[in-house]
């Protein structure tokens, strides 16, 4: 076996149904008594009841206007009222958007951070930290951003909506994907990535199929945390490249962006990585033995959409798409060449299959 390393991210993690009634005597484990309970407007219900029925009121208080990018003049809004309110810790409640909040909110106070993720996006896995100010995205790595718990409940999951599960759980895919071929990738995180895309790529047509699923929605989260752990522990590539690129200077929405690029970029990086490629059909349903193959017959069974055209983008940004990924771009297993990516990125934009 080849030399590696390999760092296992702390944290403890909390898996089930009903697991939200466990946050109590998680609080309580770390001689907590004021958490300040963070969600979106959207999802401000499930925090309500999350302090209501659970904590029986017992909170510092409850921040809902977490929102995508985490703006910092939101996380400073938010850290002023966590200090007025004496809180001692955070527990965010949502997708990757109430989860940044927290993030940042923790680094910025040293308060710890409970996760109680709801979608598949994977950042509760990940000491990455990704912040907006005056329009700009910048994103910084630290052990300390990592969350200290985090509670999976899968009844949570069962209000996301379908289309969103369907792309949510494809970008955690992503994760596992760009892990196979990482450059610093290792033998337990290639475990983790075939389990975790395994248990996707089965749950997910199930769960389009019957969205009220629960062994559907418990396999989907699953995978979800096997690889959120992928992206917390190995770096990325092309796929994660284009896609920050994407969404930071086009708008274009995070899961569904990608959902449509991810089996162009494995089709891209496919002459030079035969081993992951391999891998990854074995973890792919009908892919009979073509990673790219399995891709596109899961896009196909979610009913997502594949153009990002249709998401708003102009053919005239393709150009400048392309100009932007292939100025420092992320370690690939291929060389990053403009016309290639060019092409690339039209097809991805048109809606043209991957091949
Ligand atoms: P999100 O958190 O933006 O959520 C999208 C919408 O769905 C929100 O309105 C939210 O309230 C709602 N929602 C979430 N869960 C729900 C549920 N169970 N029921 C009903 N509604 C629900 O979406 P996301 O895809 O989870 O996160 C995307 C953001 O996370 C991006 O900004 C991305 O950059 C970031 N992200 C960061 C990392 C990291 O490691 N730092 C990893 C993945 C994603």
């Amino acid at each position: 076996m080849d030399q590696f390393e390999y760092n296992a991210n702390p944290g403890r993690v909390i898996f089930g149904h009903g697991t939200l009634q466990k946050l109590p005597a998680e609080l309580e484990r770390l001689n907590l008594s004021a958490p300040l309970l963070l969600s979106t407007p959207e999802q401000v219900g499930q925090a309500e009841g999350l302090k209501n029925d659970v904590l029986q009121g017992k909170v510092a208080g409850l921040f809902s206007e977490a929102t995508m990018h985490t703006p910092t003049h939101v996380t400073d809004r938010a850290v002023e009222y966590a200090k007025s309110r004496s809180a001692d810790c955070v527990v965010s409640i949502g997708g990757g958007s109430t989860i940044g909040l927290g993030k940042a909110i923790s680094i910025r106070t040293g308060m710890p951070h409970i996760c109680i993720p709801t979608t598949y996006a994977g950042s509760e896995m990940t000491p990455i930290l990704g912040e907006t100010a005056d329009g700009a995205k910048t994103t910084r790595s630290d052990p300390k951003i990592l969350p200290g718990t985090v509670i999976y409940d899968v009844d949570l999951t069962m209000t996301l909506p379908v289309g969103m599960s369907a792309v949510s759980g494809v970008n955690a895919i992503a994760h596992a994907v760009e892990a196979l071929y990482a450059r610093n990738t290792n033998p337990i995180i290639n475990l983790l990535a075939e389990e975790g895309t395994r248990a996707l790529a089965t749950s997910l047509p199930e769960l389009v199929r019957d969205p009220s699923s629960r062994s559907a929605r418990s396999s989907a989260l699953y995978g979800a945390w096997l690889c959120g752990t992928c992206l917390g522990s190995v770096g990325m590539s092309l796929h994660h490249k284009l896609c920050h690129v994407l969404g930071g200077s086009f708008g274009l929405p995070h899961a569904e962006t990608h959902t449509a690029v991810l089996p162009h970029a494995v089709a891209y990086n496919a002459p030079r990585i035969p081993e992951a490629m391999a891998r990854l059909a074995g973890a792919l349903p009908g892919s009979e033995g073509d990673a790219v193959k399995g891709l596109n017959v899961l896009l196909e069974s979610l009913g997502v959409k594949r153009a990002l055209k249709d998401f708003g983008m102009r053919e005239e940004d393709v150009d400048r798409a392309a100009d932007i990924a292939v100025s420092n771009p992320y370690w690939n297993p291929r060389e990053v060449e403009r016309e290639p990516i060019r092409e690339l990125i039209r097809r991805v934009w048109a809606g043209e299959p991957a091949r």
